[in-house]
């Protein structure tokens, strides 16, 4: 994977706001509810071992990931605490989670079996431990019935398993209406209430939980966007606390000329200039993270909202600049300028997706820049 080291579009990485998210979000919580930071895909786009290490830092005691290679890459970095796979891993990938204590999450019985099959006879071995996911009405993995989650309670309470959490996944915590939320709360006690002994992690939280349904069952939350400093429900509910943003996107402008009027530009010759106009080019495009259906919104520019003009390209874009600016002029793409603010939501909206969307897609091709 190449990246951009040598060019002036960067992301720009707010620990210590990241930190104080976390920090913030510790005061709402019970004393002894812990935090497992959750830095799956990338860290949210803001980098997987820088996040992980300054969430820890900050008081997780955790972290959750995606899937397997991820958990690894976390091993790779000398990080110790506890790691939890939130999605199924192969039973013949499963192993490796065991050798480097990773925590996986388990949603069926055949699941169980089948690993058992393959490494039940192995000796003088750590058990693989387990957290046992309950579908409450997400309807995307887990356990759905009473009796088959019993016989798999009976199964990871030994060898080669170790019963280690058990937790569900919310799909409405960030609506106004609580219906669909109580509901699966419901469901979460007609399924768990019959386990006479609860393992070490039971966990129900996502940051929307936390934010907007405390207290909750359980005694661990998952805590991915708030610790990035956005709001699970967009602009839709205010947070509890102020939430520091963590990413900014910045570039600058490496070409910068004048077109006459009645001049196309990018592809597709969408856009035409009304009158002449001075155009700045920047080194940023959809191949990076920035979705191509921008075309329209704007940049920040000495603190001026400047409009994209014509289709975002795959590593260029353009821009409709208020006056003939200098080649190296910094522009922001998220973030603040001069008191003028672009946020991940704005650029979301925009985009008619949610800022979870924008965060996951910034491009490797990036470079991160850590403050
Ligand atoms: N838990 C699970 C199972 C998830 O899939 C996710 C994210 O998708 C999270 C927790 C974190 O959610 P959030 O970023 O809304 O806090």
């Amino acid at each position: 994977m190449i990246v951009g080291k040598n060019r002036a579009t960067k992301l720009v990485v707010d620990l210590h706001a990241l930190q104080q998210n976390i920090k913030n979000e510790k005061k709402l919580l019970q004393s002894q509810t812990e935090i497992f930071a959750v830095v799956k895909a990338n860290g949210y786009g803001h980098g997987l071992i820088e996040v992980a290490k300054a969430a820890v830092g900050a008081g997780a005691t955790g972290l959750c990931v995606a899937i397997l290679d991820e958990a690894l890459a976390l091993r790779e970095a000398a990080i110790t605490v506890p790691i939890l796979v939130l999605g199924i891993t192969e039973t013949a990938n499963a192993k490796l989670a065991q050798e480097n204590n990773i925590s996986l999450t388990v949603g069926s019985l055949e699941w169980l079996h089948q690993y058992q099959q393959i490494n039940g006879d192995a000796t003088a071995q750590e058990n693989l431990k387990v957290h046992l996911v309950v579908d409450t009405g997400m309807g995307r993995i887990g356990f759905r019935d009473v009796d088959q989650l019993a016989q798999a309670v009976l199964l990871v309470r030994n060898a080669p398993f170790e019963f280690e959490g058990i937790f569900t996944h919310f799909a409405t915590a960030d609506e106004t209406d609580e219906s669909y939320f109580k509901q699966q709360l419901n469901t979460w006690h007609l399924l768990t209430d019959q386990i006479d002994k609860m393992p070490r992690y039971v966990h129900v939280a996502n940051s929307a939980t936390s934010l907007w349904h405390l207290p909750v069952t359980g005694n661990m939350i998952r805590l991915g966007i708030t610790m990035y400093g956005l709001n699970p429900a967009g602009t839709a509910i205010a947070a509890p606390f102020a939430l520091q943003p963590v990413l900014r996107l910045e570039s600058h402008l490496n070409f910068v000329k004048q077109i006459k009027a009645g001049s196309f530009v990018s592809y597709g010759a969408t856009y035409q200039a009304s009158s002449d106009e001075w155009i700045g080019t920047i080194p940023i495009g959809y191949a990076d993270g920035y979705p191509r259906r921008m075309q329209g919104f704007h940049v920040l520019i000495n603190g001026q909202f400047c409009e994209i003009v014509g289709r975002v390209c795959m590593d260029q874009m353009m821009i409709k600049l208020p006056a003939k600016l200098s080649v190296g002029t910094r522009v922001t793409l998220i973030g603040q300028q001069n008191g003028q603010q672009i946020s991940c939501d704005d650029v979301a909206q925009y985009a008619e997706t949610i800022n979870y969307e924008i965060l996951t897609s910034m491009a490797p091709r990036l470079q991160r820049e850590y403050l």
